[in-house]
């Protein structure tokens, strides 16, 4: 090969992988030979150097048909199997479409004539040939050519003898029946493949055998013998087949992480460099900046749900220093309890442009940056409309990307470079494939280019590491010092018949589709093995069991003894053990409350009461859960908005007399019910309008709900409202002063009162107990204790309506939930009295700065700061019992 190579011969390959690895090693080959130049070596993979030969005799006969690229071939085959009757039946028209093309480059590989396959007649045969006679003919029209016919299309114009002399191939069971008689007929015999260099052989070599527990097991062995491999030689080079590295990418990355690059999971580690490279690549669309582009373009088209905006608003592509992402973060944080469900990104830009001038977001003063991006590739993306070429849509992208995801690309990583210049050129692509794609909506054009990025597989070059990862069970033609290959249990090796679609079973057989019987396969198999032993002194063959299922090593292996010294598993258990102890610190004091700090109102006693640390979280962190916009009116919003109505309905009423009247009066009920409804409605729809139709839908619910909730305050003895939620107002305790805003104080006939909370949701009598769930109405009552004799939630909701009160006279509330014991106190006063010590105690602890883990028995069934407060590390809680 290296004297071919110096001769200036191109050197073929029958696929991408193993040329690049004859590349490198003609390459290394000639440093160790101590050259310091040498002409660049001509490797080619036979599909590529065919489309650069069609290339370059282009040049000299223009009537040559011009090569489709990748994407237009597979948006051909598509548009060809979509526009066809027989798409109509099937279950996946895109599915066909694929198989189609993979069918008829198998009928040029392997010499397959379309009258064999019509033949057939079955239903499948009579669409593959109905559907390759619509993409030949759409080729001809276009004047463009498959690459799967450059062969013949070479062979076929009498000027392959051009090449004589020029070309050696590799010997390879990888080539196909036409490609090989080809070669044959004119590079003349193929170059022989190398064998392991005996005198390498460390000591330990020869051929293993190794069954895994685990997938994971079989992989953390694979980078352990490579690292072994490595420590007892520099210069250590390994082929490790996994078949199904597509599946186990991620997971074989880990792994080998853990033992060859474990820099990677340093904190401050960003990129690194590996003894080691997996072949294939993945899908350009899974790349960060070819992601966000991608999200942009769809996020332009459409209603877009705010959970898609704020990803967007806060992708870090989008901000340029920690102070941007934090404004982003703010601005998301103060749409959320303003913004619908879902709008146009126009909508939503503009939407965060007033809210930051307005102030509503503190901390996001307009304009924040991601906004001002967006703003700017949108205004690109707007230019065009209509049905376009992609040569005006391509364009119109750029600039968008270049406005936003891509305005920052000093800061991208190589790989990120890399994937952004790949994904550019296959615009490029699809920008001068007019012809083949014809005009598209935004929509139809970004489908296209989501497709076309999906399906492109990208591969970051990172040259061809000592240990090179394959996903193909082939012959990897070069000698290694170690070899493993994964997958060889018993029902996977030799791999089970896997005919081509569409293309009969019978038909492949007898032109020699390897893949389509099970002698071919087993025949492939045991060459395949003995090739692999002849390439490397060292030679493993391993399998794994699955979670549900025993693995066995494949009888056709030959009887080789097993593989020792094999990692504990899994891979990351090694550094576990070695980690060394931790120093445990509780630390349970916060500093004491400052002055410049402010409460949370009557939320910052309740979280304290449920567990001492919620509370130093929740109002010292303002550790909170964010909202999330829903389609129409939220639960908070529907608590303010009863608040509201009932506010006005009693505003007018003003006692139970005035009550009595107006139920005596039907129209004049119902005309103050809805006006309630609609001034609290409107007064909500100032911050948050879901639309007209949400409005009218929570208008019919409200009045209907205020209705009923009057017929239970009518059952009650005579009452005067004497205070109506007003403004706020400060409470002290502990020292420490707390907003709060009592909804509503009534008189009762002999001039003593009580006190109401109104609740839209559920309510219970939470405020019991040394540490009560909610410690609001003892608040509140001691906020008013004059004259007081019971404090009730009203519980207003469409499920049940009532009282749920604490009181010292029974008949105060005619309703269900009424009874009360007062804890056991004589009279309503006395429980005041307790309710001010525990009060005062649980403001005192909160001032003090008392942060301790003591959640009540059910606090945290119902709080969102586990991931905080690491309870689940510290408490079993499943095993633990309501009195532990
Ligand atoms: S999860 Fe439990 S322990 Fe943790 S802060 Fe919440 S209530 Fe306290």
């Amino acid at each position: 090969m290296l004297e071919a190579a110096d001769a200036g011969r191109t050197v073929l390959a029958p696929n991408a992988e193993l040329a690049n690895a004859l590349l490198d090693a003609i390459e290394r080959a000639q440093r160790d030979a101590g050259r310091a130049w040498w002409p660049t070596p001509r490797v080619r993979d036979f599909g590529g150097w065919l489309k650069e030969r069609h290339l370059q005799r282009q040049f000299t006969d223009s009537t040559l048909p011009r090569c489709l690229s990748d994407v237009e071939e597979r948006e051909l085959w598509r548009h060809v199997v979509l526009a066809s009757e027989s798409a109509h039946s099937m279950l996946e028209p895109a599915g066909a479409a694929r198989a189609a093309r993979r069918a008829r480059r198998a009928m040029a590989e392997y010499g397959i004539p379309l009258q064999a396959i019509a033949a057939h007649g079955t239903e499948e045969t009579t669409a593959l040939l109905e559907w390759s006679t619509r993409f030949a003919q759409r080729c001809r029209d276009l004047g463009c050519i498959g690459s799967d016919q450059l062969l013949a299309d070479l062979a076929g114009r009498g000027r392959d003898g051009h090449d004589a002399g020029t070309l050696c191939w590799i010997e390879s069971p990888e080539w196909r029946p036409v490609a090989r008689r080809w070669l044959g007929a004119h590079a003349g015999a193929p170059l022989e493949p190398c064998s392991a260099d005996a005198p390498r052989a460390p000591p330990g070599a020869g051929a293993h055998l190794l069954k895994a527990h685990s997938a994971d097991a079989e992989l953390a062995a694979m980078a352990h013998w490579a690292q072994r491999g490595l420590r007892d030689r520099a210069d250590f080079r390994a082929w490790i087949c996994v078949p199904d590295l597509a599946q186990r990418r991620d997971a074989l990355i880990d792994a080998f992480d853990a033992v060859l690059a474990p820099q990677r999971f340093a904190l401050e580690a960003a990129e690194y460099s590996a003894p080691y490279a997996v072949a294939g690549g993945t899908p350009l669309a899974d790349f960060a900046p070819v992601r966000a582009a991608l999200a942009l373009l769809s996020a332009a088209s459409g209603p877009l749900p705010f959970e898609r905006f704020s990803a967007l608003l806060r992708a870090p592509e989008l901000q340029s220093s920690a102070a941007e992402a934090g404004a982003a973060a703010r601005l998301d944080v103060a749409l959320r309890s303003r913004a619908p469900s879902a709008a146009p990104l126009a909508q939503w830009l503009e939407q965060s442009v007033q809210l930051s001038r307005a102030g509503a977001a503190p901390g996001a003063a307009a304009p924040v940056a991601a906004v001002v991006r967006l703003q700017a590739a949108l205004q690109a993306l707007t230019q065009l409309r209509g049905t376009q070429r992609m040569s005006r849509w391509v364009p119109a992208w750029l600039s968008a990307f270049e406005a936003a995801p891509w305005s920052l690309r000093h800061r991208w990583s190589s790989t990120e470079y890399q994937a952004a210049e790949r994904f550019r050129e296959l615009l490029g692509m699809l920008a001068t494939a007019d012809a083949v794609l014809g005009g598209h909506s935004q929509t139809s054009a970004q489908s296209i280019v989501r497709r076309a990025a999906g399906d492109t597989p990208f591969q970051v070059q990172t040259g061809v590491a000592p240990i090179w990862v394959s996903g193909e069970r082939m012959d990897p033609w070069l000698a290694y010092d170690g070899i493993w290959l994964g997958g060889a249990d018993a029902d996977g090796w030799p791999p089970p018949p896997d005919p081509i679609a569409l293309l009969p079973v019978r038909l492949q057989r007898d032109f020699g589709v390897t893949e389509a019987a099970v002698s071919t396969r087993l025949e492939a198999a045991r060459d395949l093995q003995r090739r692999w032993q002849a390439r490397a002194s060292r030679c493993v063959f391993s399998c794994a069991d699955a979670p549900d299922h025993h693995a066995s090593l494949s009888p056709l292996l030959p009887k080789l003894p097993l593989l020792e010294g094999v990692p504990p598993q899994p891979h990351w258990r090694a550094q576990f053990d070695a980690a060394p102890v931790l120093e445990s610190f509780f630390d349970e004091q916060a500093p004491p409350f400052d002055a410049g700090e402010s409460t949370r109102g009557v939320g910052t006693l309740r979280a304290q009461s449920h567990c001492a640390f919620k509370g130093f979280a929740h109002t010292r962190l303002k550790a909170e859960v964010l909202e999330r916009p829903v389609p129409g009116f939220n639960e908070r919003e529907r608590g303010e908005m009863l608040h509201d109505a009932l506010h006005h309905v009693w505003s007018v009423l003003g006692d139970s007399t005035g009550l009595a009247e107006c139920r005596r009066d039907a129209p004049r009920l119902a005309a103050l019910l809805n006006e309630g409804a609609l001034i609290a409605i409107e007064k909500l729809c100032r911050r948050r309008d879901p639309g007209g139709r949400w409005r009218e839908r929570e208008r019919l619910r409200l009045t209907e709900l205020l209705a009923n909730w009057l017929n239970i305050e009518s059952e009650r003895p005579p009452f005067a409202v004497v205070e109506l939620e007003q403004r706020s107002e400060t409470a002290v305790h502990g020292g420490l002063e707390f907003r709060v805003r009592i909804d509503r104080i009534d008189r009762l006939g002999d001039g003593a009162r009580v006190l109401i909370d109104y609740k839209s949701g559920a309510a219970l009598p939470d405020w019991r107990g040394e540490r009560p769930d909610n410690p609001q109405l003892p608040v509140y009552a001691l906020r008013r204790p004059t004259a007081l004799v019971g404090v009730a939630y009203a519980k207003v909701n469409a499920a049940e309506c009532g009282f749920v009160a604490e009181v010292e006279r029974e008949a105060v509330f005619r309703a269900r939930g009424t009874r009360s014991k007062l804890e056991g106190r004589a009279s309503f006063a006395d429980l005041l009295g307790a309710w001010s010590q525990r009060v005062e105690a649980l403001a005192g602890q909160f001032a003090a700065g008392r942060a301790v883990l003591d959640p009540t028995p059910r606090a945290c069934q119902t709080c969102h700061l586990q991931g905080l407060c690491r309870i689940p590390s510290i408490l079993d809680l499943a095993t633990l019992s309501d009195d532990d």
